[in-house]
């Protein structure tokens, strides 16, 4: 053999560090591994083994480590994937049972398992089914009682979206406009065929005003149907979204309203001519018997101011009636008249019981002051207001008649000193026959005087208003257009 101190490792090992030489082994001419340490004073101690028994050997090391961080890998794995697993089921039921809820099955109920988290989720899922449920279930029948009603009112109600296509529509609605068949989208003009009332829903979506309207609708089978439509704006957002009908059948009501009309006319008229043979036999008579002292004049007297009155209110009842039913045409403002010669007119026929009341009246009107009128009419219409104040206000009293342009408009005041009329009573009396209680008692009256002269104001495009306090007198204003 060689001397082992030439080896490279053992030379390491002699200078003081362990040494270390792969090479091949002389002898057995296959590599090997050697490995020297030191040993102190000059000695070394050296081991050698074959290298490809050390490369075996590493290799199964290497295998079965290789093995057991497999084996320890699938081991944590698995139970990852368990506990995972353990984790989310109830998560997933959750899930589930929320997904249920969203569907309308509230009657699920998740069963309380897993972490204190979990079953506290599961407390407050069923507590949520619960409120929901009760919520569903009020909406339900709210809803099913606004329908009830919707479908039961007698008025037609009507919905359209801002393309005119019907949302909602019930069945007076259907009745009265003749919607045959399911109408929901259809538009209304396809729907319903009526010119006018696809007139008045594009009239109040343009002007974004509610509007109101009578329509008459043609039935194949029987009379026409009137309608009264009333249509006002539906907005979001201050933007029109659709516009919202209310229809009312008022067939029956005009009829009525006609009848009562020819009936008042009819029995007014048929009243007139007898009337007025009593009231000249009357007059003849006491004419005739030269006095009006003893107990028959007195009677006389009684009974000649009744029949004048009745010969009043006929004569007032027939005006109204024809002017309702538009026999008396030219009831409208025909043409630009002066209003002084008019309301001297109306100052003359009054004339007569002002004096008799010892009433002064102070009229106050120039020769410019014009209106559009039918000079009759509105005659007829001051001298009712002119009577009130002579009637009411104080004997001895003064009355103020004024005549104002005022812009487009003339206005004709008469301003009585009088009792005054509650603000309860100033819209009602210009009803027919209306008559402030103890009115009757103290003066006489038919409570027409006023509803003719607002129908008379009305009908010339005009209107009458009232400014009045109790104790402070009246002051009624006669509104006329001026051009
Ligand atoms: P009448 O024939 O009763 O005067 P009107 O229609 O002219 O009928 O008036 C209706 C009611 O209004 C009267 O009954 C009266 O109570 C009240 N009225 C009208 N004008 C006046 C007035 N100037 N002052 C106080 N009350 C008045």
């Amino acid at each position: 053999m060689e001397n082992p101190a030439t080896r490279p490792e053992v030379k390491s090992a002699l200078s003081g560090t362990t040494g270390i030489d792969i090479r091949k082994s002389p002898t057995l001419r296959t590599d090997w591994i050697y490995a020297a340490v030191p040993l102190g004073d000059g000695m070394a101690a050296r081991a050698a083994a074959s290298l490809d028994e050390m490369n075996s050997r590493l290799s199964l090391w290497w295998r079965r480590s290789l093995v057991g961080v497999l084996l320890s890998l699938a081991v944590l794995f698995g139970l990852s994937f368990l506990v995972a697993r353990l984790l989310s089921r109830p998560l997933e039921m959750a899930a589930a049972t929320a997904d249920r809820y969203a569907r309308g099955d509230f009657a699920h109920r998740l069963p309380a398992q897993g972490s204190l988290e979990m079953s506290r989720l599961t407390e407050s899922l069923g507590a949520m089914a619960m409120e929901l449920d009760a919520k569903f279930k009020l909406i339900t029948r709210q809803r099913e009682e606004m329908s009830a009603v919707f479908e039961a009112m007698s008025e037609g109600v009507l919905a359209l979206d801002a393309d005119g296509r019907i949302m909602l529509v019930n069945k007076a609605a259907e009745n009265i406009l003749g919607l045959r068949g399911d109408t929901a989208g259809k538009h209304i003009g396809i729907a319903a065929r009526n010119p006018d009332f696809g007139d008045a829903v594009k009239k109040t979506a343009a002007a974004g005003q509610p509007l109101e309207r009578e329509i008459r609708i043609p039935r194949d089978r029987g009379g026409d149907i009137l309608a009264q439509v009333h249509a006002a704006p539906m907005r979001e957002d201050g933007k029109i979204v659709g516009i919202l009908t209310v229809i009312r059948d008022v067939t029956r009501l005009r009829r009525l309203e006609i009848m009562r009309r020819d009936f008042v006319a009819n029995v007014s008229h048929e009243l007139r001519t007898p009337v007025t043979t009593i009231q000249s036999c009357l007059e003849t008579l006491i004419e005739d018997s030269g006095t009006g002292k003893d107990e028959m004049g007195t009677f006389l007297e009684m009974a000649l101011r009744n029949t004048r009155r009745m010969g009043a209110i006929i004569g007032n009842l027939l005006l109204l009636a024809g002017m309702e039913s538009g026999a008396n045409g030219d009831s409208g403002a025909s043409a630009r008249h002066p209003v002084k010669p008019v309301l001297d007119d109306a100052l003359s026929l009054c004339q007569g019981d002002a004096e008799a009341r010892g009433v002064t009246v102070n009229s106050d009107c120039n020769e410019e002051t014009s209106a559009l009128m039918n000079p009759q009419l509105v005659t007829h219409a001051l001298v009712n207001l002119l009577d009130n104040a002579i009637k009411y206000g104080p004997e001895g009293g003064v009355i103020e008649v004024t005549a104002r342009h005022n812009g487009d408009r003339t206005e004709i005041t008469v301003r009585d000193k009088g009792p005054g009329i509650a603000p309860q009573y100033q819209s009602r009396i210009f009803e027919r026959f209306f008559r402030i209680n103890g009115s009757s008692r103290i003066k006489e009256g038919s409570g027409l005087g006023l509803a003719l002269a607002k129908h008379i104001a009305l009908a010339q495009d005009g209107d009458i208003t009232i400014d009045s306090a109790i104790g402070s007198g009246s002051a009624f204003t006669l509104i006329l257009p001026r051009a």
